[in-house]
């Protein structure tokens, strides 16, 4: 079976070198433990930060171990009480073509409920970021004008289209093509939507929110920060969940240079990380997933076919900006 090592540390951009294919033995599951042919895996920003030494959140991956992250699989050996061969699971070992792992982690999903990749996406990870970055953290209320950068990626386009389903007064989001700003509009409903590759962010910002802006979702950081805290209203809030404009700068990125607005201004901004929200995944799923069903939430994926091989180039290409939507890879 094939997994994905770490074979170096990027500095800046990575590249298919920082990666290594590996051939390996099909584990065999102890006691207590299930063994698990990944279907469907997830490439998220986070994982670049995990290809650093350094300590955060997430402990850095090891050079020549394999990768890790978000995966749904069938289960194909159990030692487990609870889990069933057949059985599908998501748990935390994706990057390889058979994982084993203690049956407590891992939660069964159901694919007559919704499609597996769902719950790495739509109805999981960066689906519960938006909810609970937008409700919890930047405190949403009706009437808000919301704007959220990376605005079609995961969590971007479920973030504007929750605000605009509890009551908006206005929802603005930022891409970096303009067949994605044609989509925030057109089929996401967002009230505007601009590319930020076409010309400053500040200008951009200013235009589409003429009364200002009271929440801003930040996924980006750098320069959207910047004119976000130039736009928004006394009293705004900004929900700190991301800043993949610099994931890939070798060097420590400059900060906004308008941070005296945050007391001028009274802002709050907040950061947030999704595993300090597990408690809200019961009331999301059912929100949302309602939402889904009435038609009212739309969601896109990019599937890349062919497995643990195109895993590195699917997760270069969504640093990039190739997906719209949650980046999947499908085995
Ligand atoms: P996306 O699906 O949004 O994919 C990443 C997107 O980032 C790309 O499609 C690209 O779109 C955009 N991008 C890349 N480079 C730049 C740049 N220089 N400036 C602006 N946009 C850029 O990923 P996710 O939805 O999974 O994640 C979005 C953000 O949320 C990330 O910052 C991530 O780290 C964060 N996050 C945080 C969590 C938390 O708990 N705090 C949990 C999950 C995600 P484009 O074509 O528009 O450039």
């Amino acid at each position: 079976a094939l997994e994905v090592r770490l074979a170096s540390r990027p500095k800046g951009w990575p590249t298919e070198d920082n990666f290594e294919i590996a051939e390996v033995e099909i584990p065999t599951p102890g006691e207590g433990q299930i063994l698990v042919r990944n279907v469907v895996m997830s490439v998220d920003p986070y994982m670049r930060g995990r290809m650093n030494d350094v300590k955060s959140y997430v402990p850095p991956f090891q050079v020549g171990k394999p990768l890790e992250g978000g995966a749904v699989g069938e289960v194909v050996a159990s030692n487990a009480e609870g889990i069933a061969v057949g059985d599908n699971v998501l748990h935390g070992l994706g990057w390889r073509e058979y994982a084993v792992l203690d049956a407590k982690h891992a939660v069964k999903v159901d694919p007559d409920v919704a499609p597996l990749g769902a719950y790495l996406g739509v109805l999981g990870m960066t689906g519960l970021t938006a909810y609970a970055g937008l409700l919890v953290t930047a405190e949403f209320k009706e009437g808000d004008t919301v704007f959220v950068s990376g605005a079609a990626g995961a969590v971007g386009q479920i973030v504007g289209q929750i605000a605009r389903l509890k009551g908006a007064a206005r929802v603005i989001g930022s891409a970096g093509s303009a067949e994605k700003v044609k989509y925030l509009t057109e089929e996401l409903g967002f009230d505007a939507a601009f590319n930020y590759k076409d010309g400053p962010v500040a200008e951009q910002l200013a235009a589409a929110a003429p009364n200002g802006i009271d929440v801003y979702f930040d996924n980006v950081g750098g320069e959207h920060l910047e004119a976000a805290i130039d736009a928004l209203n006394v009293n705004g809030r900004i929900t700190m969940c991301g800043a993949i404009s610099q994931y890939n700068e070798a060097e420590k990125p400059a900060g906004p240079s308008n941070m005296i607005q945050i007391l001028a201004k009274r802002l709050t901004l907040r950061g947030m990380l999704v595993g300090d929200h597990k408690a809200l995944q019961q009331q999301f799923v059912s929100e949302v997933g309602a939402w889904i069903a009435s038609g009212e939430l739309k969601y896109s994926e990019t599937v890349v076919e062919g497995g643990v091989r195109q895993a590195p180039s699917a997760f270069l290409g969504m640093l990039r900006g190739d997906n719209k939507g949650k980046m999947l890879v499908q085995f």
